[in-house]
This record gives structure tokens, sequence and C-alpha cells, in this order.
């Protein structure tokens, strides 16, 4: 199994616009993050989870040779405005993509993105999905996703456990509290990606504190925080974190 993050920030992306901060305007490429989204390629499928503004770039840059499926956390901006440039892979594939989330998000999912599978010329003018309400584990191929639901503000949305090639990880980019029968199906993890947003409190996200102990409690064998505002240098957070906790960056790839 191997996986890359394509997107490491906040909604706002860093540099965020209109920043003059030391963050928005380092010239150091680990300080500038696209927003959340992370490539699993396990048992020869290769996965995409959520499909952010930034998703065309993030194909370009961090080689995402294919796409046998889509899972999509949430319905957030920040997470599914890059949707439309799953086109690409259905016309190389010849294929329609599977697109799986909760009921609310795929239910969303067709009022937001109402045109596709709805081609009004004889050319490929839309990304040809098959949109899937999950509610249970999937199998793509041998591997096997299965959703974690967690409390993201008010609403309830997905992480994901992913379990292939004899490893298994969890991804949950957007959380600020997991529920006691979500925990009870991340046991033995390889790797964990969790929300930290920012130092600060915030309604709807971790802080680093909380998912500093949180990725304790869960004990992967490599922890990672995600989501995270202009608020961290990717250095100084790295120092700060020390070994149990690995910041990362867009385009790291790990073999868990
Ligand atoms: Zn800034
Ligand atoms: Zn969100
Ligand atoms: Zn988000």
């Amino acid at each position: 199994m191997r996986f890359t993050f394509l997107g490491t920030g906040t909604s706002h992306g860093i540099p965020m616009i209109g920043c003059r901060c030391t963050v928005c305007t380092s010239a150091d490429p680990k300080n500038k993050r696209r927003r959340c989204s992370l490539y699993v390629v396990a048992e020869g499928q290769h996965l995409v989870f959520d499909t952010p503004p930034d998703f065309r770039d993030q194909v370009l840059s961090f080689g995402v040779e294919r796409v046998d499926a889509v899972f999509l956390t949430h319905p957030h901006a920040d997470h599914i405005f890059g949707f439309d440039d799953v086109r690409r892979f259905s016309t190389l594939q010849d294929a329609h993509i599977p697109v799986h989330g909760s009921p609310e998000t795929i239910r969303l999912m067709r009022k937001k993105f109402d045109y596709v599978d709805k081609p009004s010329y004889g050319f490929e003018s839309v990304p040809r999905v098959r949109f899937t309400e999950q509610t249970g584990p999937v199998e793509v191929g041998n591997t096997r996703i299965i959703p974690l639901p967690v409390w993201h503000g008010q609403e309830t949305i997905y992480g994901f456990r992913i379990d292939g090639d004899g490893k298994r990880i969890a991804y949950m980019p957007d959380c600020n509290a997991i529920p006691g029968e979500t925990l009870a199906l991340m046991e033995g993890l390889d790797a964990m990606i969790l929300d930290g947003l920012r130092p600060e409190a915030h309604p709807t996200h971790f802080n680093i504190g909380q998912c500093v102990e949180q990725l304790a409690r869960i004990g992967a064998r490599r922890s990672f925080i995600t989501h995270l505002t202009h608020s961290s240098d990717h250095h100084a957070l790295q120092a700060r974190l020390g070994a149990a906790v690995t910041v990362p960056w867009d385009g790291l790839k790990v073999e868990p």
C-alpha cells in the first residue's frame, strides 16, 4: 500500500488570498498547502478521498495515474469543488467512476452536480460517475473501505478506514469528536491521519492539542496531522510535535 497527501491545508488553502503573514509568504514548499485530499494505491486499486478545488493541480503535480473509485468525506466546498475533473478519468478509463459517500453526501452531490451523466453534446462534456450511498464497508477489488462516522460541528460526516495489502489506515480530515463505536473500528492501524487545524479552539475541528491527544488514544503505528491553517509553520510545528506525530506536506508519499 502507498498513500500520497494530495493536500493538507484548511479550506482557504495556504497561502491564503490577501494574507502577508510569515507562513503565507514563506518560500518553503512545505508551507504551501492545497485543500485536503488523499490518494491511496492498494491491491492495485487507485482510490481518491475527496476532490477539492485544487484537484486538477494535485493530479498533475503528484502523479495520480488512474481513479478506480472516489470516496467523499462530506460535501463542504473545500472537499468537492474539483469533482468535475473526474471527467478525465472516466474518459481515459472509458468507464463510469464509482463515487461513494454517506446518503446525505450523495444527496447533496446529486444536487450540486446535477449535470453529470447528462451529456448534452455528442462528446464527453461531463464526468461519467456512479453515485453510491455508502452505509457500510465497500470493496474495490481486494481493498475494503469502511466508513467511520464522526462529528464535524453539528454534522455527522465520514472518515474512512482503508484495508489492503495487509495494511490498515484511516483518514479523517474534518472532525471535532469521534464516537465510541467509531473508535472501536480503529484498532490496530498502521497509519492514522487526523484533523488538527490550528492551535486555537474551533467549533467544528480538533485543534492541534486535541488532535495529538486523540492520535495518542488511537495509537496507530504512525500518526499524521492534517487540515492545517497558516497559523503553523511546517518546521516549527514538526519540531513542537516531535517524533510521535508527523506533519505531512503536499506530495508526501508514505508506505505504511
Ligand atoms: Zn497567512
Ligand atoms: Zn468540512
Ligand atoms: Zn475541510
